[in-house]
C-alpha cells in the first residue's frame, strides 16, 4: 500500500512538473513570435532547447554569434527602431555600401561589400556566391565547430570594420 502511494504521488509530480514546462515553453513561443525584433530568430530557434553552440564556441566568440542571432547588435534593422534615429523598416538602408539594401542580418553576413575580402577568409563560398536569406538561416543553424568559429571571427571582425566607418562619418 505504502509503496503504491508513493508511486502515485511521484508520478503526480512528474506530471506536475511536465505541465509546468508545457506552459513556459508556451509562453516562452508566444513571446518569441510576437516579437518584432526577433524576427529572424524564429526561423531557426523554433523549440526551447539547449543550443549545442555554446559548447562548441569558445567565450570569447560566443558573444559575437550569440548577438548576431537574437539581434543584439548595431545594424540599422535594429538601430533604425529608435527614437532620434528612426526610420521605417523598409527604409534602414546600409549607409556603408550604398546599394539600397536594408542592413540587417542577412545583408550584413552575405551581401554586403563593405566585408567582401573578411567574408573570403571566413564564410563559405555557398552562402555569399549566389546568397538567399535560406542560406543564411542554414548558416546560423549549423552545429559545425569549424564554421561556427569562422563565422564568429567574421562578425568580430565585420564589426570592427563597421565601427571604423561609423568613426569615419562622425
Ligand atoms: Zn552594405
Amino acid at each position: 500500500m505504502f509503496i503504491y502511494k508513493k508511486t502515485t504521488l511521484q508520478y503526480a509530480i512528474l506530471l506536475f512538473k511536465s505541465r509546468v514546462l508545457e506552459s513556459y515553453k508556451q509562453e516562452w513561443w508566444n513571446t518569441v513570435s510576437k516579437s518584432t525584433v526577433m524576427d529572424v530568430y524564429t526561423f531557426f530557434k523554433t523549440s526551447l532547447e539547449y543550443e549545442l553552440c555554446l559548447d562548441v564556441l569558445p567565450k570569447s566568440l560566443r558573444l559575437y554569434f550569440t548577438r548576431l542571432r537574437i539581434s543584439v547588435h548595431p545594424l540599422r534593422i535594429q538601430t533604425g527602431r529608435y527614437a532620434n534615429d528612426s526610420k521605417p523598416r523598409n527604409e534602414r538602408y546600409c549607409i556603408y555600401c550604398n546599394s539600397k539594401d536594408i542592413e540587417d542580418e542577412y545583408h550584413f553576413v552575405c551581401i554586403c561589400s563593405c566585408y567582401t575580402e573578411i567574408r573570403r577568409k571566413y564564410i563559405d563560398k555557398n552562402f555569399y556566391v549566389k546568397p538567399s536569406v535560406y542560406k543564411y538561416l542554414e548558416l546560423l543553424k549549423c552545429t559545425d565547430k569549424t564554421q561556427l568559429i569562422r563565422l564568429s571571427l567574421y562578425i568580430k571582425h565585420a564589426l570592427k570594420i563597421r565601427n571604423q566607418h561609423v568613426y569615419v562619418e562622425i
